[in-house]
């Protein structure tokens, strides 16, 4: 058994920045699946929305930020993390982070923080490290880390279920006690024990078959989380991003929004624009509008992609604005400065999760979760663009003030060992891959941008049978990361289905064809589930 102070579960900007702060007090465990790199945050392009610059506000940021979440946003939770952005941006300069700057106009020599612009923003508030934002932070704070003497790092450690009292069948209060972790090198499972856990584990971008998210994000934290007994909401409202690469090589290079906000234009097969005949807004419009778009014009046309082409911009320009996202097109034969470049939507952010308050508190005492598989009420049915590393950043900073001013119960040390199952047929693995493959385009095909009630039943019929199949492997068979992943991809597809099916109106990022409009009824309601039993 290894025991700590604090167990972080996650290795992105969530994670990392809980565990620098919480250092200060304790030993921590940084637990994370794969390499230390591998998350989400690394993969972010765009930047970080904060209010930097006097032609902003905290009210503009707030009012658009409210505007994206359309009617479902907790407006307090918007003002408390807006307002808190600026602090911590700075701290993140402080630590290293270099945010890309430009010469203050008619002042040569002077430099000031260059802000860009994208789709919601009312002004150009979004600080970004050119077109790889994400990489820069966690390279700052990975250096952060490897820096802090009480800080030990467990790659290749998968966390598979959290131990609680309940659990346990001890009966006072429900508490989180540690957490079962496989090693998959070893292939042993371990139990790691804390006062404290962070559940920051991330998205579930893999539960659909195109994504714009690396293979980590599962939603391994919801799905624990959802076993343990806390509540999950708002899991119906998943942000497609509209524009990622569409090449048979590459299924999950996303194509930023900047490059929406910098000027470039969308065309449909016939290569004309489209976006005059669904939104004013045109490019600029929200992410859910622009997907919708394209979807809808895909589907008019029969189309497998459309066209975003910023080619007009000079050279110069898109090469230093993008140069990241510039030089993977050429190697794939693209070359963005002289011809458009074909996109489609794809799966890019779970707006819902683990229900917490602002300050990353579950309802399960010791448990917490922040950054995207946490529900604090911020996004409500949609994300404003770069505004999710923002809440990272801020509630994981909250957290870990919550956690420093708290007093710790006693570690428990009398944890049961894991019960594992034996059976280890490779014939039967072959299942599990295609139970994978099926859950990912059936959630595709049935729960993608535009949903009926038919075709949500039917997929929940079909995941209710899998889940069923999944179970009794789980408990037969050896653990193995791919069968661990399964279980939670069933979970977390089971999760967005239901809570589609309950929210019975269109709103935000969640379209039913059945109800086309939002009902006031459902205005500030979440959809809330919680396992019986
Ligand atoms: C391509 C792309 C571009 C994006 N661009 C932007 C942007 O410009 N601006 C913006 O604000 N947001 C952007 N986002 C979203 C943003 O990157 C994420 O919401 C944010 O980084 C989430 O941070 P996190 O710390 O919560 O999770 P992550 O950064 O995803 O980290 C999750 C961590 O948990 C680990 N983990 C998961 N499950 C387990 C388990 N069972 N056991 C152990 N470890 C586990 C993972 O390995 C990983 O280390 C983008 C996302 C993508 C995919």
């Amino acid at each position: 058994m290894k025991q700590f102070d604090f167990l972080v579960l996650g290795s992105g900007i969530a994670g990392l920045t809980f565990a620098l702060k919480v250092a200060t007090r304790g030993r921590v465990a940084i637990i994370t699946k794969k390499n230390r790199a591998d998350s989400n945050t690394n993969w972010a392009q765009g930047g970080i929305a904060a209010v930097t610059s006097k032609e902003d506000s905290v009210e503009m940021h707030v009012r658009d930020t409210l505007t994206a979440g359309a009617g479902l946003c907790r407006e307090a939770v918007v003002r408390e993390i807006v307002s808190e952005g600026p602090a911590r941006i700075q701290e993140l300069i402080e630590l290293g982070t270099h945010f890309t700057e430009r010469e203050v106009p008619n002042a040569p020599g002077r430099h000031e923080l260059d802000l860009t612009k994208e789709g919601g923003h009312s002004k150009r508030r979004v600080l970004h490290a050119k077109d790889a934002t994400g990489a820069e932070i966690e390279r700052a704070l990975l250096e952060a880390i490897a820096r802090a003497p009480n800080i030990e790092v467990f790659e290749n450690h998968f966390a598979i279920d959290l131990i609680t009292a309940h659990k346990l069948g001890r009966a006072d209060g429900n508490r989180c006690l540690g957490v079962y972790v496989f090693d998959n090198e070893t292939g042993r499972v371990e139990t790691f024990v804390a006062p404290v856990t962070l559940l920051a584990t991330g998205g579930c971008g893999k539960v659909y078959l195109y994504t714009t998210n690396p293979d980590i994000a599962t939603g391994d934290g919801v799905a624990m989380a959802y076993r343990a007994g806390a509540p999950i909401a708002n899991m119906e409202f998943i942000q497609f991003h509209p524009t990622c690469l569409f090449h048979p090589r590459e299924r999950t290079l996303l194509i930023t929004e900047a490059v929406r906000g910098e000027g470039g234009r969308l065309l449909g097969a016939d290569r004309q624009r489209f976006m005059h005949r669904y939104d004013p807004r045109l490019e600029l419009a929200p992410r859910d509008v622009v997907a919708r778009a394209i979807d809808s014009e895909m589907k008019r046309t029969g189309a497998d992609n459309v066209w975003l082409d910023i080619s007009h911009q000079p050279a110069a320009f898109i090469t230093s604005h993008f140069p990241t996202i510039h030089e993977r097109l050429l190697r794939l034969g693209i070359d963005m400065t002289r011809e458009p470049i074909p996109v489609v939507p794809a799966a890019h952010y779970q707006c819902g999760g683990v229900v917490t308050n602002v300050d990353g508190e579950t309802e399960i005492a010791g448990l917490y979760a922040v950054g995207e598989v946490a529900c604090t009420g911020l996004h409500g049915a949609n994300r404003l663009a770069s505004n999710s590393l923002l809440e990272a950043l801020v509630c994981s900073h909250r957290a870990a003030r919550k956690v420093l001013a708290a007093d710790w119960p006693k570690l428990q040390r009398d944890i049961p060992l894991w019960q594992s199952g034996h059976a280890d047929d490779p014939d039967e693995l072959v299942v599990v891959a295609h139970n994978w493959d099926e859950i990912r385009r059936l959630m595709w095909d049935y729960v993608g941008i535009v949903r009926t009630v038919k075709r949500l039943q039917r997929a929940q019929k079909r995941l209710a049978n899998l889940q069923e199949e999944i179970q009794q492997y789980y408990w037969d068979f050896i653990v193995t990361a791919d069968l661990l992943e399964l279980r939670n991809i069933a979970t977390v597809a089971g999760l967005i289905v239901q809570c589609a099916l309950t929210r019975r109106e269109s709103r935000g990022l969640h379209y039913l064809l059945d109800q086309p409009d939002p009902d006031p009824a459902w205005a500030q309601r979440d959809t809330v589930l919680r396992k019986a039993g």
